[in-house]
């Protein structure tokens, strides 16, 4: 077998982002030399400090290079300002627009010992909905009126769909060869939608996702529909009964950070930003500037989001191997970071996990 070099791009970002994107990088170079996968590094700018040290929050450099030698990245996190400041906006948005990341996908896993153990991903839709931001406000006789445009479109929940499909698939293909989950777990996805109020925007969501879901590729995967107000309902009452959630870019939005509050700590959550031949991983978790400086954040989020880069740039065992020894830290649960009740420093987690590999 061939070796194969990817070279990531690496945006610390703000806060504690500087503090875990270097042990995404060691666990990078970390992984055993059998898989025949060696790395090279792109350090580039992005952030709120960056925005006050060159006016540009996403320097046209960090783009550049992404576009033109790299075949992925890991994104820490960016603060966002306090008060609004004119000129910034949030890079990580920009990026996912000049990139076309077209989906936000969230893994949300428990351990395996826990009482009703999660494991379950939500494939947001990342590029339209209400997140058009097309708002007007106009004035009446009876005051201030404001709208927001809503756009859906078959292009875009095609799209998301068939992602959610072969998310689904690679699932399935990972229960079989590791056999975990057992047989009970089934491949399904759950579409989430409020069609029985917006039935054009969210019914073209829909009924797109649905004519996707039934192409005979898909014939192993469950389809099951959920109105968002019962999706969340349920999703609280039993995680445990679900698989891939797809959902249209608010729902998504909402959907994810509850589902992530099920895990208990932010600092566990990986994302990834995918779009064509093209992934970035990210930590779910902000700059917490609460912590920042002080050597103990969890670094599980950013390791586990270096994996699901991995995944979408087509090295499952890659990433099977971190998903394993992140799994074999917490499992063992003896040195873990003070969010999650321990006392361990971000360092002597990533020494365990890099054992572990
Ligand atoms: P931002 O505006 O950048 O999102 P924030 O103040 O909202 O910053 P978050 O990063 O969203 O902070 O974190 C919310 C809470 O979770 C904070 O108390 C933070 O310390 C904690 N937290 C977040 N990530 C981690 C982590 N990796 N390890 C430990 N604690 C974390
Ligand atoms: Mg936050």
């Amino acid at each position: 077998m061939a070796s194969r070099t990817l070279r990531i791009g690496l945006i610390p970002g703000d806060g504690i982002g500087r503090e875990v994107i270097p042990a995404g990088r060691r666990i990078l170079e970390a992984l055993p030399s059998s898989l025949k996968l060696n790395f090279s590094f792109a350090d580039l700018d992005a952030g709120f400090e960056t925005f006050r040290q060159t006016g540009a929050a996403l320097p046209e450099r960090t783009v550049e290079i992404l576009k033109k030698e790299c075949d992925g990245a890991l994104f820490g996190a960016v603060s966002s300002p306090t008060t609004p400041t004119k000129g910034y906006s949030s890079p990580i948005v920009a990026l996912r627009k000049r990139l076309d990341l077209y989906a936000n996908v969230r893994p949300v896993k428990s351990v395996a010992s826990a009482v009703s153990p999660i494991d379950l991903v939500i494939v947001r839709e990342n590029t339209e909905d209400l997140y058009v931001k097309e708002e007007k406000t106009y004035d009446t006789p009876q005051g201030k009126v404001a709208e927001a445009i809503k756009r859906i479109s078959e292009r875009a929940s095609s799209r998301i769909a068939t992602m959610a499909g072969e998310i689904a698939l690679r699932r399935q293909r990972v229960r079989d060869s590791t056999g975990s989950g057992g047989a009970a777990k089934k491949s399904m996805v759950t579409i989430t939608h409020k069609s029985n109020v917006l039935s054009q925007t969210d019914g073209l969501f829909r009924s797109t996702a649905r004519q996707v879901l039934s192409q005979p590729q898909y014939k192993d995967v469950e389809i099951e529909e959920q109105i968002v107000d019962s999706m969340v309902y349920k999703l609280f009452r039993q995680p445990s009964d679900y698989d891939v959630i797809v959902a249209p870019n608010l729902y998504g939005d909402i959907l994810s950070d509850g589902a992530a509050a099920l895990v208990g700590s932010l600092g566990l959550v990986p994302s990834a930003n995918v779009g064509d031949g093209f992934a970035i991983g990210e930590p779910c978790h902000g700059s917490a500037p609460d912590i920042q400086g002080k050597g103990i954040a969890n670094p599980i989020a950013t390791l586990r989001s270096v994996a699901l880069m991995l995944e979408f740039l087509g090295e499952e065992k890659a990433a099977a191997k971190i998903y394993e020894a992140v799994d074999g830290n917490l499992e063992e649960g003896k040195l873990l970071s003070p969010d999650m009740g321990g006392s361990a420093k971000t360092d002597e987690v990533v020494e365990d996990i890099l054992k572990r590999l």
